[in-house]
């Protein structure tokens, strides 16, 4: 083994066994966490590029990049001018590391930028991350990796043939609650997993946003939050479905005439049963819960930007909350840098794609469908 490596996971270890006793209040220990790396000096941080100044950048990942360890922002790509001063001012950014969707790919001479994060609507990821890989940058993006598995194939290969990393924005991957119960799964400290029940799901407002619109969005609610019931049931079998049946309603067919309002799905997984819903239509879906042979445990609420609680059939799931988005970029960094596993590859967004194709497949014919393999 790779003595650095070695060294890394031996540090891992020792910090989460340090900050177990002030991090975890519930009845269960931290898990192996991946954002206790010691913090680099600034000059050897990776460089961020983000594109797309809307919500989730501005309120999520602008602040994250703050705390990070291994990266930081040093450039931006926006097509609002507005938006470009105000961000310049805010994170002290000069004019040459600013972008618009035009002169983008000048940013392959920017030698500031290692990383490009694209944060655009799901039906633009293709696009800017192959153009991202062809500037010769790393790509992290954000999920749903693309509106089709063909998209997903294209951009593994664009990364592929440029030699960079091609990272998934799978946040709660990173999150100390779901982290253990994906190792409460696999230990099987409440014997073999039965059944999952999973949901995801908000009542959406503005009826002319891109999320409504299929050619931007790709899908409804499923492309956009299902997605995490999808990965909750992933992570914790460790398998992948063998047949799918779903079931589509929809009450506002003007506001939802392009994509899909509720949908509820089965996915049979070896012998586990997972029952998922996700929806525009209502507020409060926001969980998973794993039935086992000797008792159960799960989160709720399960995917926010914080607030995550669990429970368990032992006691409650407890620990400090963390920051997902600075969590996962300073993986990504590591991994870059160090040669480490990438926990959220390309490969991991392609598979997800190629299920949520089987899970609309199965709501549109009515049958029972069996995703194809990658
Ligand atoms: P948003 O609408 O707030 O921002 C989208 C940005 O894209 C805006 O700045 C907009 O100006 C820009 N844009 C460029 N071309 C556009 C076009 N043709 N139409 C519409 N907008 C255009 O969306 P958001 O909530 O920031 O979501 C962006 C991406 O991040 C999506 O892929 C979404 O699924 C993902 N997301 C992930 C999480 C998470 O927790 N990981 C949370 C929210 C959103």
């Amino acid at each position: 083994m790779n003595p650095k490596i070695e060294n890394r996971r031996a540090f891992l270890h020792q910090s989460a066994a340090l900050s177990t006793a002030a991090a975890a209040t519930g009845v269960f220990g931290l898990p192996e966490l991946y954002a206790n790396q010691p913090a680099l000096p600034d000059d050897e941080k990776l460089g961020v590029a983000l594109v797309g100044l809307g919500s989730l950048s501005t309120n999520q990942i602008a602040p994250a990049l703050q705390k990070t360890k291994r990266c930081k922002l040093t450039a931006i790509v926006s097509g609002t001018p507005a938006k470009q001063e105000k961000w310049a001012k805010q994170y002290d950014l000069t004019p040459e590391h600013i972008y618009d969707y035009e002169t983008f790919d000048k940013i392959a001479e920017d030698e500031s930028v290692d990383i490009v994060y694209v944060v655009l609507p799901n039906g633009m990821h293709c696009e800017y991350t192959v153009r991202a890989a062809k500037a010769g940058k790393h790509v992290f993006c954000e999920k749903p990796m693309a509106i089709s598995s063909v998209e997903c194939r294209q951009m593994i290969d664009a990364c592929r043939k440029a030699e960079r990393l091609l990272g998934i924005g799978y946040r709660c991957q990173f999150e100390p609650h779901h982290l253990k119960c994906m190792e409460l799964a696999k230990s099987k400290e409440f014997g073999e997993i039965k059944e999952i029940i999973a949901g995801f799901g908000f009542k959406i407002g503005d009826p002319k946003q891109w999320r409504l619109n299929k050619k931007l969005a790709g899908g409804g609610p499923l492309m956009d939050v299902g997605i995490y019931a999808l990965q909750a049931c992933r992570y914790l079998t460790g398998l992948e479905p063998d047949l799918i049946t779903a079931t589509e309603t929809k009450t506002d067919p003007v506001k939802f005439a392009e994509v899909e309002e509720t949908l509820a799905w089965t996915m049979k997984m070896g012998d586990v049963t997972c029952s998922c819903n996700t929806t525009y239509a209502f507020n409060g879906v926001n969980n998973f819960h794993a039935y086992c042979d000797n008792g159960n445990f799960g989160l709720e609420p399960a995917y926010g930007y914080g607030g995550i609680k669990g429970k368990s059939s032992k006691g409650p799931i407890e620990f400090e909350q963390v920051d997902h988005f600075a969590a996962e970029l300073d993986h990504f960094a590591e991994c870059i840098t160090e040669g480490t596993e990438l926990k959220v590859p390309g490969e991991e967004g392609l598979q997800d794609l190629l299920i949520l194709e089987a899970i609309f497949k199965a709501a549109e014919s009515g049958l029972a469908v069996k995703p194809e393999s990658m």
